[in-house]
């Protein structure tokens, strides 16, 4: 097969990881007799500093052309000790999304079992625990009107969903689950929230189409509890923009790490597949960044926007190995890890470049 994969690293360790993710993707092409041509654009502070806009018009261009993005992160602690900047690093991830119709943020936390000990709950609470959250990703507080009043001491931010935006990942949900365990958890706040009352009505209108999953509801405060205290009681969870936002954060500490995990944004265009994590300022350029997130962004992108099922289970077959050969970078070692198993950036990627 031959397809174009747009490389957008971004800011921070964005760069750092995308870079390994790109050289998997590579080794992937050599080993299945595919091509892949990349291309490259600015995103974020980096795009701000080139050209004064955090999504130029050229990257936007070159995004809708590509068969699938491969993104790192944006941000900068420039803009977030300074809440009055008006040309900010998100506002290009925020237009992307609204500009490709990226409506649906897929990501899988399963924990690998050698990372066990890696996360702060107990490994018999979280052993097989295996989610995957759909976050709604275009609508919500996040795209509503947003202002000030009383003088600038009053602030409102307002959430909208429509019935069409809560349907269309609903359904997605639905399908997915009926690819797994059979089990999907609408996720809102119905008891408080108008948004959350129209959100319960749509999911249970839909509900008699996929007989075959078991649906529940539960309200968010619920679930942030449930996901700590039972994490295997979920399969596959729908939720909307700002609790999946806060949730997703939450359950990545089920795989132990940020650096672990990777997320999957379809919907009607071109798929943009990235890392959870953010542009890590604390770590950029310290060569110490986890790319494992990277990498397993381009398994999910091998698979959803290409169906290239065996390359991706290639790729995650083969972070397995490494794990189990011992290799850790350093936010996912312990105690017990011996020295020449912490391994940086650059070194971790060859570990896994050398199982595929
Ligand atoms: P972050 O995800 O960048 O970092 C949180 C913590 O996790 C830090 O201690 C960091 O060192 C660690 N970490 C993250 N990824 C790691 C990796 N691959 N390997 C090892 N350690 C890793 O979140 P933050 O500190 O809240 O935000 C930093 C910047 O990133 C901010 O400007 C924020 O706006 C931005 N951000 C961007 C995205 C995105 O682009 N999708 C997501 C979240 C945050």
């Amino acid at each position: 097969m031959t397809k174009n994969i747009l490389i957008v690293p971004g800011d921070g360790i964005g760069q750092e990881v995308t870079a390994v993710g790109k050289k998997v993707l590579d080794k992937i092409a050599a080993k299945f007799g595919h091509t892949f041509t990349y291309d490259e654009a600015l995103i974020g502070h980096v795009a701000i500093e080139a050209t004064g806009n955090p999504l130029p018009d050229e990257t936007l261009t070159k995004m809708k052309k590509s068969d699938a993005i491969l993104f790192g992160a944006v941000g900068h602690p420039k803009y977030d000790n300074d809440p009055t900047a008006k040309v900010r690093p998100e506002q290009g991830l925020l237009k992307m999304r609204k500009e490709l119709g990226l409506y649906a943020n897929l990501r899988p936390i399963k924990l690998f079992d050698e990372l066990l000990g890696a996360s702060s709950i107990k490994p018999e609470v979280l052993k097989g625990a295996d989610i995957l959250f759909f976050r709604e990703l275009t609508g919500d507080i996040y795209f509503g009107e947003k202002g000030r009043k009383n003088n600038g001491d009053t602030a409102f931010d307002l959430a909208e969903y429509s019935r069409y935006e809560v349907e269309r990942i609903a359904r997605k949900a639905f399908e997915a689950a009926r690819t797994r365990r059979k089990k999907l958890c609408s996720v809102d706040k119905a008891n408080v929230l108008e948004t959350s009352r129209l959100w319960r009505e749509v999911v249970q209108k839909i509900a008699p189409d996929y007989p075959d999953v078991e649906v529940e509801h539960q309200f968010v405060d619920a679930a942030a509890m449930i996901l700590i205290k039972d994490p295997r009681r979920f399969d596959v969870v729908v939720t909307a923009n700002l609790f999946g936002d806060i949730l997703t954060d939450e359950a990545s500490q089920i795989a132990g790490s940020m650096g672990m995990l990777a997320s999957a944004s379809v919907g009607d265009g071109t798929g943009v597949y990235e890392p959870i994590h953010g542009s890590a300022h604390d770590i950029t350029g310290k060569g110490v960044a986890n790319p494992l997130a990277s990498i397993l962004s381009a398994a999910l992108l091998l698979d959803i926007s290409f169906g290239m099922k065996a390359e991706s289970k290639t790729i995650i077959s083969a972070v397995d190995k490494v794990l189990k050969a011992g290799f850790r970078t350093r936010d996912i070692a312990d105690a017990q890890t011996p020295a020449d198993k912490v391994l940086g950036t650059s070194a971790m990627g060859e570990e896994v470049l050398k199982h595929i």
